[in-house]
């Protein structure tokens, strides 16, 4: 079989078998999926041996790049060890304690305790029962309503995807479930208006507190929000939002979660994305960074404030998976974190190639057909827009970040497309002359774009 054949043999197999995420599994069956077989550093292979820039980090996680030998030998010794243990009634492993430990030095001062899950999607729906549990051990049952913001992004399971705020999502199956409630969220390149930044971002916050009074304080448990809404589109708050939200959470006594599964572990030029936002969270969610997608982990930083009560009072904490501390994940995530550490991945991205993209992102807003660029660390979004003097967006139905993302996968770049937005959150091993070919490909897909929908 030539490579050709097998790509084919592949896509057809995987077409009657495989069922997708986020996808339909029509067009996979008449299009075929890419097949990707192998990579290194920033790069993918696929199946007819194209190469590949991941502009991505595969799904915004793969922050110490691909390839990475002291990756797969942690995994590799731990699985020789002790394949596996679970943490119930008791029992630990040394790998568990020792990556709890390394997470309680890394994270903000408080946060002390960590649970472990296997995805982001699972510490979220972990979050929602502690949350509850925390307020009914205080005595509080009623207090049950969380409250997140349109647009967000935080799993897949049934609660966390009540937690997000993606209409699409909620129509698949008549979500969200009862007492998770959302509000607008701070895009201010999109619904703005006429106000300045900071007026927006103090106007969508008030939301928080109208929706509060709306609910009615004793019912409402806690608010959730991503430090930057990733999946929702790249929504980089204004400098006012956080802390008015956090004012308003102080006030009504309802606990802040940090979603930090995309903005931890260095993304934003921070070991995580409360630090860069100066945000007092109760709850911080972790995923993807934690083992660069090697292996599946994540987990729920618990702050002392909640876990005192918890310990105290809280009894048997009757919650829990299989694989909860995973030795393997667990060896595998501490030599991720050792490796953003040695080689100050995270001080990278703050002083040399977080500014370096923002001022490569900074020259697309010359562009015809470019509303608006955002960057944070190594974060970038490009908003594409039918005219940009009047910030006049196209019309849905004509798919313009489909038809960019197409140009992407044509030109071997891996850029996302969130409605028209184009974002990139590539691992932080990325050199600036890798940005530099990055931003030439990025160049030449928003060419084609203009050209395909006539903006000069
Ligand atoms: C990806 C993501 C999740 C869900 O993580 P999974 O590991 O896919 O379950 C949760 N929150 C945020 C902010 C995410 O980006």
């Amino acid at each position: 079989m030539n490579i050709q054949e097998s790509t084919t043999e592949l896509q057809h197999l995987d077409g009657q078998h495989h069922v997708h995420p986020f996808t339909d599994p029509k067009a996979i069956q008449k299009d075929g999926s890419r097949v990707i077989t192998r990579a290194e550093g920033i790069y993918l292979w696929d199946s007819n041996g194209e190469k590949i820039l991941d502009g991505m980090a595969g799904l915004w996680c793969v922050n110490v790049g691909y390839g990475r030998e002291n990756l797969a030998k942690a995994a590799y010794e731990q699985l020789q060890v002790l394949p596996y243990y679970n943490t119930f009634f008791k029992t630990t492993t040394p790998p568990a304690i020792s990556l709890a430990k390394k997470l309680a030095e890394i994270t903000p001062e408080g946060f002390n305790h960590v649970f472990f899950t296997n995805s982001g999607s699972e510490a979220n729906d972990t979050v929602i029962r502690t949350v509850r549990r925390y307020w009914r051990v205080l005595a509080k049952p009623e207090k049950r309503y969380i409250i997140s913001r349109k647009e967000a992004y935080h799993g897949s399971t049934v609660a966390a995807a009540s937690l997000g705020g993606q209409s699409y999502a909620h129509e698949m199956d008549g979500l969200p479930i009862p007492e998770i409630v959302h509000i607008d969220h701070p895009y201010w390149y999109g619904k703005g208006g006429k106000l300045s930044p900071d007026d927006f971002g103090l106007k969508t916050a008030q939301c928080l507190e109208t929706k509060i009074k709306e609910i009615g304080s004793e019912k409402v448990a806690a608010f959730i929000g991503e430090p930057i809404q990733g999946a929702g589109g790249l929504v980089v708050p204004p400098d006012t939002y956080w802390p008015e939200i956090q004012r308003i959470c102080k006030k009504y006594g309802i606990l802040l979660i940090a979603d930090e599964v995309i903005c931890g572990f260095g993304r934003t030029g921070n070991w995580f994305g409360s630090e860069t936002f100066d945000i007092k969270a109760d709850l911080m969610p972790i995923a993807k960074g934690l083992s660069s997608g090697y292996l599946p982990i994540g987990g729920v930083m618990m702050h002392d404030r909640v876990m005192d009560v918890l310990i105290e009072k809280g009894g048997d904490f009757d919650h829990g998976f299989t694989y909860s501390g995973h030795p393997v994940a667990c060896a595998v995530a501490l030599e991720n974190i050792k490796i953003l550490e040695e080689e100050k991945l995270v001080e990278k991205v703050a002083n040399e190639t977080g500014p370096y993209l923002k001022k490569c992102w900074k020259e697309f807003e010359s562009h015809p057909i470019v509303g608006e660029v955002r960057n944070v660390g190594l974060l970038g979004a490009i908003e594409l827009v039918k005219n940009k003097d009047k910030r006049q967006f196209f019309p849905s139905d004509k798919k313009v970040g489909d038809a960019c993302r197409n140009f992407c996968f044509e030109n071997n770049l891996v850029m996302r497309a969130l409605r028209d937005t184009m974002i990139v959150s590539p691992p932080l091993t990325m050199t600036v002359e890798q940005i530099d070919e990055m931003a030439d490909l990025v160049k030449h897909c928003l060419d084609l774009t203009a050209d395909r929908f006539g903006i000069k």
